[in-house]
């Protein structure tokens, strides 16, 4: 992103609010604006507002400042034409298949998914919306189940949470040759670590309650459009929405379609905490990544420790994939114990890693995953993603690295086998 301004990422969203335009009583930050609706001096005014010949807010629910300027640092952040902000990730994802799939459809994801998005795919299915699961980390797999009327192809960067790495560029490549939209859920990455524009993704997906926002302190999703993709071209966009530029004809039809009719907008109030979060991204997640690696290591090296899952590690499948792309290895882990060893307890020795299920807080979280959010699918599907019942996920923190290796050292030195 420094290539716009010549700045780096850090400084760019340091001052993006102050530098974006005019700020009341010269606020460093954009202030939180609350106000639902906006009024105008003329009924002119108000009226091409609505049209979109003119630039303003109407209602809070199509756009909002303080959101606004949220959606400028993730388009800075991610090399982007323009981002929609939405109330969560769930939101922009489902906006996404909302706004720009029909009944006839298909479209490929990944088979390592995190949970939520998986059942929500299974819903659109069930709404004549075909989808194919695929193992991504091959792009010969994805090749293989694209059908004529294959509209998208969704991945996540690193899988949450056997960290498997699909094949991005490859992937990339594909998808632009058939003229297929490329999707890519950015937020096991996110913009410091990973720009998947370099890659031909099309829209990304950052869950801005993760990484971005990092203080597990709000919710919010964002869709931001690369500008890579001819939407001239794409079939379902409705013809109100073919007068914007073609760069603009999907985050218009998101906007309308997943904000103005859904309703699946962010509150300004949770903007501002995630602004907040931003500004030290990439302090956070060079701390949280090298936690992770020294923890991964540490896991690793004890001889009731089955399996560690982090492409830090040697012999991880795509750890030289990730050592091309990304910039660390990522903040997440997970790890098998010997089956009979007792997980719960495990988790439950440990003081300062917190039993938890989010991921990309400052403080680490463990949780046992077949138990937990993967419990709803079931052990067959549980066993076609490669989550083991044994499973534990880390999503660690900016503790200080001797603490958070005390804590896991003392637990492991109470394993039995
Ligand atoms: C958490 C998460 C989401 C969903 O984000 P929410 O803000 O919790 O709805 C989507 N994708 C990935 C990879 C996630 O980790």
């Amino acid at each position: 992103m420094a290539e716009g301004h010549g700045r780096g990422f850090t400084t760019e969203i340091l001052h993006s609010d102050r530098l974006g335009g005019p700020i009341e009583h010269g606020a460093l930050h954009k202030p939180v604006h609350g106000s639902v609706a906006y009024g105008f001096d003329t009924a002119e005014m108000l009226a091409a507002v609505f049209q979109g010949t003119e630039k303003g807010f109407s209602y809070s629910r199509s756009g909002n400042p303080t959101v606004e300027a949220l959606e400028a640092k993730v388009t800075a952040m991610e090399g982007g034409v323009g981002t929609v902000a939405f109330a969560t990730g769930m939101a922009a994802i489902g906006s996404i298949l909302f706004s720009l799939l029909r009944q006839g459809d298909h479209f490929l994801s990944s088979s390592f998914l995190f949970g939520n998005t998986n059942s929500l795919f299974q819903s659109f299915a069930g709404q004549g919306i075909d989808v194919s699961f695929v193992d991504a980390t091959a792009v010969g797999a994805v090749e293989a189940a694209l059908r004529p009327e294959t509209r998208m192809v969704f991945v996540e960067t690193i899988a949450n949470p056997r960290t498997q790495i699909a094949d991005l560029e490859a992937i990339g490549a594909l998808c632009a040759e058939r003229g297929i939209v490329f999707v890519v859920d950015n937020t096991m990455t996110s913009p410091w670590l990973f720009q998947p524009k370099a890659v031909g993704a099309h829209l990304v997906v950052n869950a801005l309650t993760k990484y971005i926002g990092g203080h597990g302190a709000a919710l919010g999703g964002s869709v931001t459009d690369t500008g890579l993709f001819p939407w001239d071209r794409y079939p379902h966009i409705f013809d109100a929405y073919r007068s914007a530029p073609p760069a603009r004809q999907a985050l218009t039809q998101l906007r309308k379609k997943g904000l103005r009719d859904f309703g699946a907008s962010l509150a300004p109030e949770a903007a501002h905490t995630l602004a907040l979060g931003a500004e030290t991204l990439a302090l956070r997640l060079d701390r949280a990544c090298a936690n992770a690696a020294a923890l991964a290591a540490q896991l690793q090296a004890h001889p009731a420790v089955r399996r560690v899952y982090h492409p830090s590690l040697a012999d991880h499948p795509q750890h030289d994939r990730a050592a091309k792309l990304f910039r660390h290895s990522g903040a997440l882990l997970s790890f098998e114990l010997d089956p009979r060893e007792d997980l719960f307890a495990f988790c439950n020795r440990l003081t300062l890693a917190v039993n938890s299920t989010n991921l990309g807080d400052n403080r680490t979280l463990i949780i046992p995953v077949a138990h937990t959010i993967y419990f709803e699918m079931g052990a067959e599907r549980r066993a076609a993603m490669g989550i083991s019942e044994g499973l534990l996920r880390v999503s660690v923190g900016i503790e200080d690295q001797e603490d958070l290796l005390n804590d896991f050292a003392a637990s492991l030195a109470a394993l039995k086998f």
